[in-house]
């Protein structure tokens, strides 16, 4: 049993950070990095460092895709059946585990306990689907039009594959990329962002005592990422980048990516539209907001970024709102009763109210809120604003936090020009009681998920994703995900 293991008692239900303080994950062992540096990980709750993980170099990388390289022909051999039954104990131990994995997330990320034990569901849930998935991966066959030959199409793994995921969801979007590219056969390297490295390196640990083979996850952290994914790019065996994160940074690696001509999947940032329009239900309407703005404490990508209200149902929805936002509990993730924990950094509070503190400056009016609260933790309180200018900075960025910005509209028309007036396009939301109102303007709003009297989309079995500069590729669906991770090969036959 090695350490992190030893650290994640399942019994105990404790975490102890000290024994966090060692190795990359390479070729099935904890090894040190290259260099002597170090990463705090800071709860952001407390602001206290809870430990320290290995800061990798590019020689370290070198080693990663070596690893995953030579694990990588007897990963793309082993039957479909045997790799779907470890992905299935992957997820077997996560759900047996989850509530330690829970506090582990709540503790570096900061979100609330509930918020956690919803992702750890979420992230199992990437193993049970592409478990099922791993199986039904099949080819084609046909004959050419000409007749002269038999056209078919043999789906192969891609080859060895660049992971790198974000700060929000430590745990789901990893297995989101992990579990479908070993489903399709592929070995992988995972750089999980530097702010919450635990969840990842946990996962790792119960990745090798599920039989995952020695090579075919490996994990790095860095505080270098772009000389490493660099590095790991310019290496002819690696053949797919993975990539979820700012549209920023998503620009920059597709420009890396293209230089060796890799394929790229890329999960970028949203700006969410919800629209809610006077025939809704508005308590169905609350509830569904308060998920696609609070789950989280607003931090996802798919978070509802402007609140579009049609003026009828306007003063009720923004009274009601404000009821919600005010009642809940703001503290500390893993207090159970917390409903908003603190942000992730103390530089992403400055953001979220220089946002606030523009839109206020330019004619919003804060029904609750709008304040930077003072004390230990990056907190941010929960925030409504009225009479937003369509201008106004927040309109146009990821707030990534608890801010619900409301903006009136009359005609069905605005709505959606309002909600396409972004250079996003993951999520959109719209409440109608007309279906075929909800269904039309589904339709015309550029998005790639809509929750239609919905404030969740996320499911593993559905292909997630965005259009515009949200992103390229899908993850999860029945054949979207793994595709990602694999070629098609046709070969041109006659018999
Ligand atoms: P980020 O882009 O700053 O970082 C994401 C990852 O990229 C981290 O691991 C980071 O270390 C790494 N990174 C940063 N610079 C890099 C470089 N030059 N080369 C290689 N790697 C680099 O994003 P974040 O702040 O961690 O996460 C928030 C963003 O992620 C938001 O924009 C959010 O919308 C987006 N997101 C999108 C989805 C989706 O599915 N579309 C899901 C979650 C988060």
């Amino acid at each position: 049993m090695n350490m992190i293991q030893q650290s994640i008692d399942p019994e105990e239900d404790t975490v102890d950070f000290q024994s966090f303080s060692h190795g990359l994950y390479i070729g099935g062992k904890w090894v040190r990095a290259r260099g002597d540096r170090r990463i705090e990980v800071v709860d952001p709750a407390t602001e206290a460092v809870i430990a320290a993980v290995p800061d990798a170099t590019v020689e370290d990388a070198a080693d990663a895709v070596a690893a995953a390289a030579s694990a990588a022909e007897g990963w793309r051999d082993t039957p479909p059946r045997k790799r779907s039954e470890i992905l299935r104990r992957c997820y077997e131990l996560m759900i047996e585990r989850a509530e330690t994995l829970a506090t582990l997330i709540s503790l570096e990320n900061g979100k609330a306990l509930r918020d956690a034990r919803g992702e750890v569901a979420y992230a199992a849930e990437f193993f049970r689907w592409n478990a099922e998935e791993a199986v039904r991966i099949s080819g084609e066959f046909g004959i050419a039009p000409a007749g002269t030959n038999r056209i078919v199409v043999d789906y192969q793994p891609i080859g060895i594959c660049v992971l790198i995921t974000p700060w929000n969801f430590p745990a789901a979007m990893a297995t989101r990329k992990i579990a479908p590219a070993l489903a399709a056969g592929c070995t992988v390297i995972l750089k999980p962002a530097s702010e919450t490295p635990l969840t990842a390196y946990a996962l790792a640990a119960l990745y090798e005592e599920a039989g995952v083979p020695p090579g075919v996850v490996n994990v790095l952290t860095t505080t270098n990422p772009g000389a490493v994914t660099a590095s790991m790019l310019a290496d002819p065996r690696v053949r797919k980048l993975s990539f979820t994160g700012s549209t920023g940074v998503g620009r920059t690696l597709l420009a890396e990516a293209a230089k060796h001509v890799i394929s790229c999947s890329m999960e970028l940032g949203g700006n969410a539209p919800f629209i809610v329009f006077d025939d809704a239900d508005l308590e169905a309407a609350l509830d569904g907001v308060m998920i696609a703005k609070m789950r989280n404490a607003g931090e996802a990508c798919t978070a509802a970024n402007r609140i579009y209200v049609q003026s009828g149902i306007h003063d009720a929805f923004a009274e009601g709102l404000t009821r919600r936002m005010t009642a809940l509990k703001v503290g500390q993730g893993i207090n159970p009763e917390t409903e908003c924990g603190p942000m992730i950094t103390r530089k992403a509070v400055s953001k979220i109210d220089a946002l606030v503190q523009e839109a206020i400056f330019r004619g919003a009016e804060v029904r609750c809120g709008g304040m930077v609260t003072e004390g230990r933790g990056f907190y941010y309180p929960p925030t409504v604003l009225v009479n937003v200018p369509a201008d106004a900075r927040m309109a146009h960025e990821e707030i990534f936090g608890p801010v619900a910005p409301i903006y009136a509209f009359e005609t069905e028309a605005e709505a959606i020009t309002g909600a396409n007036d972004t250079e996003y396009g993951l999520a959109a939301y719209i409440y109608t009681k007309d279906i075929s109102r909800g269904m039309r303007v589904a339709s015309r709003v550029e998005s790639g998920m809509i929750g239609l009297n919905r404030g969740l989309v996320s499911d593993p079995a559905a292909p997630f994703g965005g259009v515009k500069q949200s992103g390229l590729g899908r993850e999860g669906g029945q054949h979207h995900g793994i595709a990602e991770f694999m070629e098609a090969k046709y070969i041109a036959t006659s018999f």
